[in-house]
């Protein structure tokens, strides 16, 4: 595996050949059999019977040994694939999905998210961690075993860049960070929230992307997520995910779920970015979910400019008519 950098967009890429595992129980390499003789990176709960048991990833696109070996070809920048790269076996049943998850299933996938974020910026190397989930074949699912996947970077992912820059930016010109505006607005507004439970938000985003984009918010300013503000109730947000998740497999069969919280400020050199030095103040963690709509996928492919037939007015709103309890 290799890093490369499109030296015009920033962008990373990430090359190389990858194998996909099978899909059938038997196949199934996350049947609890198998995962039990595999060295666990972090098991919950702990004593008894596990629900959530976190793996190194068999294929991983990054290796934790080695240097980064960061090298130019002429004016281009590349370097080795080096990060960790886990699997987050979210339940021992083959068949259940997050949606069947109850709320405190949900709670506990969450509890592990933020744990095994938390433990890899300890890695002074790491700059990002990024927590993500794809359902289904059209999002690229790599079992049919309900897991998640953290990869810890040596590098910040550029639509996070943008997110802390343009954060970065309203907080330079208002003293207040964008996220908690947003919310303020969506409020005010109220078209666009789709589900609220205490104090997380889940609303189509004004610009949505794609259609039924969700975000889920705390409309409690913190810029990590993996650090949850004293009293905040995450089996609330929990709640909140498994409703959207019904909601939304009514309408979508697929979907990529990401949890976008702040950089690592930990640095070898002890020094921080610019940006970094007001990153708690403006930046604020959230969860993003593309759903992929069959007949739409289309608007994937247009990618320089995001086409999306659908307002997240509309989407908001039919999103709320659905049952978010079956
Ligand atoms: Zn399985
Ligand atoms: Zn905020
Ligand atoms: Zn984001």
């Amino acid at each position: 595996m290799e890093l490369r950098k499109d030296p015009i967009t920033q962008s990373w890429v990430i090359l190389g050949q990858r194998e996909i595992l099978g899909e059938s129980v038997e196949e199934c390499p996350l049947e609890p059999g198998k995962v039990d003789k595999l060295p666990s990176i972090l098991t919950w709960p702990a004593e008894g019977a596990w629900q959530v048991r976190v793996l190194a990833h068999p294929e991983p696109l990054y290796h934790v040994e080695g240097e980064p070996g960061r090298s130019a070809e002429g004016m281009y920048d590349k370097m080795g694939a080096i990060g960790a790269h886990e699997v987050v076996v979210e339940t021992p049943a083959h068949e259940k999905r997050m949606s069947q998850f109850s709320d405190e299933e949900i709670e506990r996938v969450l509890w592990v998210w933020a744990s095994r974020i938390a433990d890899l910026k300890k890695d002074a190397r790491f700059k990002y961690v990024s927590v993500f989930k794809n359902q289904g074949a059209m999002a690229g699912e790599e079992w049919a075993h309900a897991h998640s996947q953290v990869t810890a970077t040596i590098f910040v992912p550029r639509r996070i860049k943008y997110e802390l820059s343009a954060a970065h930016e309203w907080f330079k010109d208002k003293e207040r960070c964008i996220f908690c505006d947003t919310v303020k607005q969506e409020e005010k507004q109220g078209k666009r929230i789709v589900d609220v439970q205490g104090e997380y938000y889940a609303l189509c985003p004004y610009a949505s992307r794609v259609p039924y984009e969700i975000w889920l918010v705390h409309r409690r300013h913190n810029h990590l997520f993996e650090q949850p503000r004293p009293g905040s109730n995450r089996r609330q947000l929990a709640a909140l995910l498994g409703r959207v998740l019904r909601r939304l497999e009514k309408v979508a069969p697929a979907f990529h779920l990401v949890v976008h919280t702040a950089p690592s400020t930990k640095s070898k050199k002890g020094e921080l970015a610019g940006y970094w030095k007001t990153l708690a103040e403006d930046y604020h963690w959230h969860i993003e979910i593309l759903p992929i709509v069959e007949k739409r996928s289309k608007s994937y492919s247009i990618k320089e400019v995001y086409f999306n037939a659908e307002l997240p007015e509309q989407a908001a709103a039919q999103l709320r008519t659905l049952d978010p309890n079956s």
